[in-house]
């Protein structure tokens, strides 16, 4: 299986501030890989700087083949990358439907961007009741399914998402993660997703990229994290 995303030697930071060191592991196409670590491991600095958010000090990183050095946000959002932020990002102060239309904002195809606006509302159908709705109104559930579909509307093929199940109940974040695999398995969706909620990752993920102060310390099949507990001890703490 060839991999959407290759990321070799990454390193990146705040300012002179180094946080990412020498980060280095592969996403195949399709597949989840959940970024695991404590607080502060470096997950989040990780996904802004694929997004291009922050410029990487070393490093590279590949996205379907391409070197993605120098390519600019909105580039990057046409070539099949979408990022879901920590909070979110949706805008409290827009409707439901307004905030999906800033998911289309890069998109040429006009048409295609309605169809999947439409697509959104079908699969979340809580949604689709509520479009008139500001999102300050929705609730946490609510929240990650706009940001979620805003998402998708730009009909990604890798999406980054950082801590998707923050304040949701579990049952809200199993559908969430059930949602995710359901993607993949039948889009060729490729996740890369950014949990506190190990067990809730490791549930749907593929692969496990676990950090610590900025390093990979190790990329292996989910399945080995979720059996072998002196792994898990170890890695995982728990
Ligand atoms: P969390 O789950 O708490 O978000 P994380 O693994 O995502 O943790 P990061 O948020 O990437 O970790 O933070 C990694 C390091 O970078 C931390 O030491 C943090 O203090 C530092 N850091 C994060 N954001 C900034 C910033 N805007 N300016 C300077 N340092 C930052």
């Amino acid at each position: 299986m060839s991999a959407i995303l290759a990321v070799d030697g990454l390193s990146s930071g705040y300012g002179p501030v180094p946080v990412l060191r020498d980060v280095t592991f592969e996403v195949p196409t399709g597949t989840i890989a959940a970024v695991l670590g404590a607080n502060g491991a470096g997950k989040t600095t990780l996904l802004r700087t694929l997004s291009g958010l922050l410029r990487p000090t070393a490093g590279q990183v590949r996205f379907d083949g391409a070197d993605l050095r120098g390519v600019r946000v909105e580039a990057l959002v046409r070539r099949g990358l979408a990022h879901v932020p920590e909070g979110r990002g949706i805008v409290a102060e827009l409707t439901v439907e307004e905030n999906l239309r800033l998911g289309g904002l890069w998109r040429r195809d006009r048409a295609d961007a309605r169809r999947a606006q439409d697509e959104v509302y079908e699969l979340f159908e809580p949604l689709a009741r509520r479009r008139r709705h500001a999102g300050h109104q929705l609730s946490g559930g609510e929240r990650q399914m706009l940001a979620l579909g805003r998402a998708l509307i730009a009909r990604p093929r890798l999406l980054l998402l950082d801590e998707p199940s923050l304040g949701l109940a579990p049952r809200v974040t199993a559908q969430i993660m059930a949602l995710l695999r359901r993607l993949c398995d039948d889009t060729g969706l490729t996740v890369l997703l950014v949990e506190q909620n190990v067990r809730s990752a490791l549930s749907v993920a593929d692969q496990g990229v676990v950090m610590s102060l900025g390093r990979v310390v190790m990329a292996t099949p989910a399945a080995q994290l979720r059996e072998d507990e002196t792994l898990r001890h170890a890695y995982l703490g728990f």
